[in-house]
């Protein structure tokens, strides 16, 4: 399994946006980039767990702490822009920006798939990612090193019958990633990715897999070596790329 340890204080001066950080793998991330001093602008549906976390994080973290909470289905481009607007206000520039919330929705042939699921599946995993990187490019433009990490699926990569929007819109995901990377390319120092996590145990795994052992699957953790160093400078020259947690191997690059 891949291994990374950086210095204490690593994330030091780093202000990194999380989106679904109020659970599973995006609350992980928020809790562990805090112990490395990141600042940290935190997304998530519900308001009552963002704070829980912000409690959490407090005592441990040494960088800002901001909540927002949205629900990517309702919210409206306008509360895109406000968001982005307040993180210039209050830091002037964005390092980092993890795409990580995800919506299931239905698993069910295309032929039954309920129209409004896919569209709400779509603002979650799709819209969402991109109304956010548009209006937060101009901050992460302002960064000396910053990082796009998109949050894609194996069933992203490779259609599987029953994922319905899920899937295709993971793929629109990997599509936004090639086209970004394309166009950050050698005109900003945005290095943009996108990332498969693999099985992982969370409430979105156990609701596509109700009848698997949870034990089955790592705890969120386990990625995190990795997400760190996806924000170190070792990591600059990947760009691009579709990476998988599973099969990653930092030589390649
Ligand atoms: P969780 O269900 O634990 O977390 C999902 C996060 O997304 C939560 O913070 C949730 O917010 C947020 N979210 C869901 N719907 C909305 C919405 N309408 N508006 C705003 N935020 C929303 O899932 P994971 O941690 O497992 O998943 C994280 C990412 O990893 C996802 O993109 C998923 O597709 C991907 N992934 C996960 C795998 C796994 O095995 N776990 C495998 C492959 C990919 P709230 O808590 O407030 O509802």
């Amino acid at each position: 399994m891949f291994s990374f340890n950086p210095p204490e204080n690593f994330l030091a001066n780093k202000t990194i946006m999380i989106t679904g950080a109020s659970d599973g793998i995006g609350k992980c991330c928020a809790l562990r980039f805090a112990e490395y001093g990141a600042n940290l602008i935190l997304l998530g549906r519900s308001k009552e767990k963002l704070e829980e976390l912000y409690d959490l994080i407090k005592p441990v973290g040494l960088g800002d702490v901001v909540i927002h909470p949205l629900d990517f289905i309702k919210a409206a481009e306008s509360d895109y822009a406000q968001i982005a607007k307040s993180v210039g206000v209050q830091f002037g520039k964005l390092d980092g920006l993890i795409h990580n919330a995800g919506m299931l929705g239905t698993l069910c042939p295309i032929e039954y798939y309920p129209t409004e699921t896919w569209e709400q599946t779509f603002k979650v995993n799709t819209s969402a990612v991109f109304l956010l990187t548009k209006f937060l490019l101009p901050f992460l433009r302002s960064s000396t090193d910053a990082r796009i990490l998109i949050t894609s699926s194996s069933v992203g990569r490779k259609g599987r019958g029953n994922w319905g929007a899920y899937a295709v819109s993971k793929f629109a995901g990997e599509g936004l990633m090639q086209v970004l990377a394309e166009e950050l390319d050698r005109t900003s120092n945005i290095r943009v990715n996108s990332i498969n996590p693999g099985g992982i145990r969370s409430s979105m795994r156990r609701s596509a897999y109700p009848a698997e052992n949870p034990a089955k699957n790592p705890p969120p953790d386990v990625l995190i070596p990795l997400y760190l160093y996806l924000f170190s400078l070792e990591s600059k020259d990947i760009h691009g790329e579709a990476l998988d947690f599973k099969d990653f191997d930092s030589s390649k690059y």
